[in-house]
């Protein structure tokens, strides 16, 4: 995942740098808003976070050329904590997020994770899980980049249900639950059978019963 920090406060954007690398992203920085607007334009960042009080270029500005060019990427703006005003034009401008200075950066992080959650999903209708990858809109999964292989609508039900709670144990009630209309009758025997027929698809590995649990879905740890 590639960032893009466009502030002129360089400790500020020096120790986001640093945080936001430590929690696995690569990241680049631009301090006027020439360059960040350059850059967001001719680069693939998967996020940006903008700065409003920028040289050069104010941060709407640059937003509103990324917008107006057709680039759609997550923009989070920073603001001041009490200009209201700021964050209805960020969203005007296209902002998906903002975030009042001061701010804590596990808070930033946070927005971060659940913003490129929710973009992914619909930019790309996939949700991806140790080498997993099941697109939502066509039903269909992918193996480490292999073919993709059609589901079932419950395969794909219950597929989607354990990709969406990796390492969670999932009992059986639940799994129904989740696969089945409320008004039918969900068979735990059932559910054991479709269980083994995403294992055949996915591999053994990734579903592991856990006995009188239930199911945990993800790399054995
Ligand atoms: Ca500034």
């Amino acid at each position: 995942m590639r960032l893009l920090i466009v502030e002129d406060d360089l400790n500020l954007s020096n120790s986001l740098k640093v945080d936001l690398g430590a929690a696995g992203f690569a990241v680049d920085t631009a301090l006027d808003g020439e360059q960040g607007e350059f850059l967001g334009s001719t680069e693939n960042y998967d996020l940006v976070i903008l700065d409003l009080g920028l040289p050069k270029m104010p941060g709407l500005e640059v937003l509103k050329h990324w917008r107006d060019a057709g680039n759609h990427m997550p923009v989070i703006i920073l603001t001041s904590r009490d200009a209201w005003h700021e964050k209805v034009d960020g969203f005007k401008a296209g902002a998906d997020d903002y975030l009042g200075k001061p701010f804590h950066t596990q808070e930033l992080l946070a927005r971060i994770q659940a913003l490129l959650k929710r973009s992914y999903r619909q930019n790309q209708g996939a949700l991806t899980v140790a080498g997993v990858e099941l697109n939502e809109e066509l039903q269909t999964v992918t193996i480490n980049g292999a073919q993709a292989i059609n589901l079932t609508a419950i395969e794909f039900k219950l597929l989607r249900c354990f990709m969406l709670q990796p390492g969670k144990i999932l009992s059986k009630a639940h799994l129904g639950e989740h696969v089945y209309e409320c008004d039918s009758d969900p068979d735990s025997n059932v559910i054991e059978v479709y269980i083994n027929r995403l294992r055949r698809i996915v591999g053994n590995e990734l579903i592991q019963t856990r006995r009188g649990q239930g199911y945990v879905f993800g790399p054995q740890s």
